[in-house]
């Protein structure tokens, strides 16, 4: 299968308030390109530098989402383009976005990474540190970010019913946030789903899927 046979039947088979990102981590330009002219725009990648190489070599009416866990001192590289920030864990990588936003006078768009599996190696908040963080004054003083929502990954583990109870845990806890919605929390997205899991995502509610091996085939590194 091509990339744009991979595209075209995942597309047929979301709805159509879900948007799907091509994670194109480790892929080659020419990789990305193939999809582009097939007409997707957003890409994932979760390293800042090979997302900032690529950014520059490739058409700029892409979409890139930063989808990796954040080296602060590397912001710095991609705050001048960045689309999305699925993977913000704390208040200090918050404060370092919101520093370089304003460096370059924009407002970047950011999503809580929610620790929602029970493996230990997985980044992210817990629920209630991440309710905390978005009640807190001191959020009120980042005016250069925009938190749109909430991102999660479930546990690798073939028992769908694990997977869909993290994704179900996740989806209330949205809901639940409404309430503190700012002028710098405009809460609409919720990113949860990769390639073994987009389907039972999709059923919990998700609104954003981030999407590579399908599309793209199996990577040989991360
Ligand atoms: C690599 C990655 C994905 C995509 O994984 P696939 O299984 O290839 O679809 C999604 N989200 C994050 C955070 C990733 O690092």
């Amino acid at each position: 299968m091509s990339i744009q046979n991979n595209l075209n039947s995942i597309s047929k088979t979301i709805p159509e308030n879900v948007t799907l990102i091509a994670v194109s981590k480790t892929q080659p330009a020419a990789s990305i390109l193939e999809a582009y002219q097939a007409g997707q725009r957003a890409f994932g990648e979760n390293k800042i530098q090979e997302m900032a190489e690529k950014f520059d070599i490739l058409p700029k009416d892409i979409e890139w989402h930063m989808i990796g866990h954040l080296q602060r001192n590397k912001v710095k590289y991609m705050a001048h383009f960045v689309h999305l920030i699925h993977g913000a864990d704390s208040f200090k990588t918050l404060k370092e976005i919101n520093k370089q936003a304003i460096k370059h006078n924009r407002i970047i768009n950011c999503l809580l990474e929610i620790k929602i599996a029970s493996e230990e190696t997985k980044f992210g908040l817990p629920f209630t540190e991440a309710e905390q963080l978005l009640k807190s004054e001191e959020l009120k003083n980042l005016k250069n970010i925009n938190i749109t929502g909430l991102m999660g990954m479930a546990s690798f583990t073939d028992d769908i019913e694990i997977i869909r109870s993290e994704f179900k845990n996740l989806k209330n806890f949205f809901d639940s946030l409404q309430k503190y919605q700012s002028f710098n929390v405009n809460s609409t997205i919720l990113s949860m789903g990769m390639s073994g899991d987009y389907k039972i995502a999709i059923e919990e509610g998700s609104t954003m899927i981030r999407v590579g091996s399908a599309i793209f085939g199996l990577r040989n590194k991360n």
